[in-house]
């Protein structure tokens, strides 16, 4: 880990957000709506597992059976796959984690990354969706296969359909989407990525925000509780009329 300065300009640990809620609760979409908002960088652990798989590595192959059935990959390989790509980052840059921690044991790991790499958890953003809405958004979730942004064939279609609004490339529903892939994702969510609500809120920095509000409103949430801690991008002002 690049430890070189461990701390950012302010003279603060780098400031980490956690992107907390159920598969299909929107952590992807918000997380890269904030990243264009706030100066972060956006970490997702299963798009790090679709990288590996896509690539065929050996870390993809061990992570296929579990991506395919739904299962959680286990803690040891995938604390080890996130402690290799924050080892990648500067000191100073900040993040948003999407989709980590999921369990206890990954909380605890997360605790002792951030000391060793000189950072703190600022706020933990839960999106709290209901099972139900989770279950028809997934049925109809495409994903951009190059730029990963998602689009909805009930609720918010592509103008071209199968293509990108964003960048034109192809979409397509992800296999873990199918019904059992999303029962087996929910019943782990349950059983062991939900008592990190407890967790955090023991520690006083969860927040949880109604995922069921809208994309604006979700982002309007969220973009107020990291203000208070992150550095935002400067808007570019628009270009105003020459005076005559
Ligand atoms: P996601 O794209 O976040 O829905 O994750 C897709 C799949 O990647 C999950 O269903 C798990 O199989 C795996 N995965 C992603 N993040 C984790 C994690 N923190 N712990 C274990 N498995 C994970």
């Amino acid at each position: 880990m690049n430890t070189s300065s461990n701390h950012s300009p302010d003279g603060r640990p780098a400031p980490v957000a956690l992107l907390f809620g159920a598969p299909g609760s929107g952590k992807g979409t918000h997380a890269d709506k904030l990243c264009r908002q706030f100066q972060l960088v956006h970490i997702s652990t299963g798009d790090l597992f679709r990288v590996n798989l896509n690539h065929h590595t050996d870390l993809g192959r061990l992570a296929q059976i579990y991506l395919d059935s739904g299962e959680l990959v286990p803690d040891e390989v995938t604390i080890a796959m996130l402690r290799g790509r924050l080892l990648e980052l500067e000191p100073d840059e900040a993040i948003i984690l999407d989709g980590f921690p999921r369990t206890l044991p990954q909380a605890a790991a997360l605790d002792e990354l951030m000391k060793e790499s000189g950072r703190r958890i600022s706020a933990v953003l839960y999106l709290n969706v209901s099972d139900a809405e989770i279950v028809s958004r997934l049925a109809d979730r495409l994903i951009c296969r190059a730029c990963h942004r998602p689009a909805n064939r009930a609720f918010r279609p592509p103008k071209v359909t199968g293509i990108c609004d964003t960048c034109g490339a192809e979409l397509h529903h992800r296999t873990d989407d199918n019904p059992a892939a999303v029962k087996t994702r929910l019943k782990s969510y349950h059983a062991q990525t939900k008592p990190l609500i407890q967790h955090y809120q023991n520690r006083e920095i969860l927040h949880e925000i109604n995922g069921e509000i809208g994309p604006e409103g979700v982002n309007a949430a969220a973009n107020a509780i990291l203000a208070k801690d992150f550095a935002r991008i400067p808007q570019i002002a628009a270009p105003q009329p020459a005076n005559r």
